[in-house]
């Protein structure tokens, strides 16, 4: 079943607070299928939705992704879990670290698997009752996870107890610097080591997974049994040496605002001020977006938005939520007028890699910091 969340027409997001971000569910549905296209039928695809789906709605995105096949999910938050159970989604859900014994009841309620990285983890999860765990191992991500000689420790402690279940082990791939050339191979060789020897004591979980974006698109060799990719399903190719060749098309297609002042300044206010970009009798705009929103706090130097079709700076300074531009482009901009601060259609358009370059970040970044409070509108899946 498709749950429709946040049908709101475009109107009525605009209502709400002036501001909205389209996203487009069948992008991301495309993006699965595409995916699942190069991978083999028998390694599973569990989308990772961390940071509320990269900004575009964990729900939303996992009711898309669920409608073209997708089985299980990964989030590291439980109010990611949580809003995608809401939805209607079953199937697993894996929470990364993150969530403490502490929110059991919930994890039970929603059925939640857990991440353990440690003995003692273990056993703070099994004082609660029997408990579903996916392993994490450390191939060298100095992050989460257990060492790759402490992986084998704890699934023979997992092992004297019925009321464990280890669904899997999973890892994540290191992006830190090191001075082996073959970082990523190193890593493939520690979680084999570490399989060889679980197999050899009979404790092979049944799902091994050490592959996100850039692992599934570079590493074939590194499928095992199921890969968690997630800036891929969102549309962001994060890998310089592919494999395998995928046509993404990006899940966020515009972040809109409105123009919700204009005015043309006097000398009746006083001195302008000394901040670049202002000036005598200049046109005016204040748009209804400021950092609280999610723009860069200090505006960047090549900032700007479209009005009518049209490119109008971005002044410095900026505020919670409101920024300024200047109008002379647009001197026929009227109060309420839409802006567009990533996006458009016709000769001009802010590009999502355009717009993360200005604004001093990277796609994920940009997706990451899309904000939860700002209405998001979205495309559904084409079936
Ligand atoms: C973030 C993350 C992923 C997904 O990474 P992408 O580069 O966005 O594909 C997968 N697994 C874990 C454990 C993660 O933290």
């Amino acid at each position: 079943m498709i749950v429709e969340l946040n049908p709101r027409p475009k109107h009525a997001a605009a209502e709400l607070r002036g501001a909205w971000c389209e996203i487009d569910l069948d992008a991301v549905a495309q993006n699965y299928r595409q995916l699942r296209s190069v991978v083999p039928e028998n390694v599973s695809i569990i989308p990772c939705l961390k940071r509320n789906g990269y900004g575009c709605g964990a729900a939303a995105v996992a009711v898309a992704l669920a409608s073209v096949g997708a089985k299980g999910f990964a989030v590291a938050s439980a109010l990611d879990a949580m809003a995608i159970r809401e939805a209607g989604v079953k199937g697993m859900i894996l929470l990364y670290p993150g969530v403490l014994p502490e929110s059991r009841d919930l994890i039970d309620k929603l059925d939640l698997t857990v991440t353990v990285s440690t003995v003692e983890e273990l056993a703070r999860w099994r004082a609660g009752g029997p408990i579903d765990v996916f392993i994490k191992a450390d191939l060298g991500f100095f992050r989460a996870g257990a060492s790759p000689r402490n992986v084998i420790k704890i699934l023979r402690e997992a092992a004297q107890f019925p009321s464990v279940c280890v669904k899997g082990l999973y890892a994540h791939m290191s992006e830190l610097p090191t001075d082996s050339p073959n970082s990523a191979r190193d890593q493939y060789r520690r979680m084999q080591a570490i399989l060889r020897e679980a197999e050899k004591e009979g404790f092979r979980p049944p799902i091994v997974m050490m592959s996100s974006t850039e692992g599934v698109l570079s590493y074939p060799e590194m499928d095992f049994d199921a890969v968690d990719p997630g800036a891929l399903l969102i549309g962001v190719k994060e890998s310089a040496h592919l494999k395998r060749t995928v046509q993404l098309r990006p899940a966020l297609r515009s972040i809109s605002t409105s123009l919700v002042s204009v005015k043309r300044v006097d000398q009746s206010m006083g001195p302008v001020p000394n901040v670049p970009g202002f000036y005598e009798n200049m046109l005016l705009g204040v748009i209804g977006f400021g950092w609280g929103d999610g723009f860069p706090r200090d505006v960047p130097l090549e900032a700007s938005a479209l009005i009518l079709g049209k490119r109008v700076p971005i002044l410095p300074l900026a505020h919670l939520e409101h920024l300024r531009v200047d109008l002379t482009q647009v001197p026929e901009a009227k109060f309420g007028d839409q802006v567009l601060l990533l996006g458009g259609n016709g000769k001009e358009r802010l590009s999502i890699e355009d717009v993360a370059a200005t604004w001093n970040t990277d796609v994920v970044g940009l997706y990451a910091n899309l904000r939860d409070h700002i209405p998001r509108l979205y495309t559904p899946v084409q079936q």
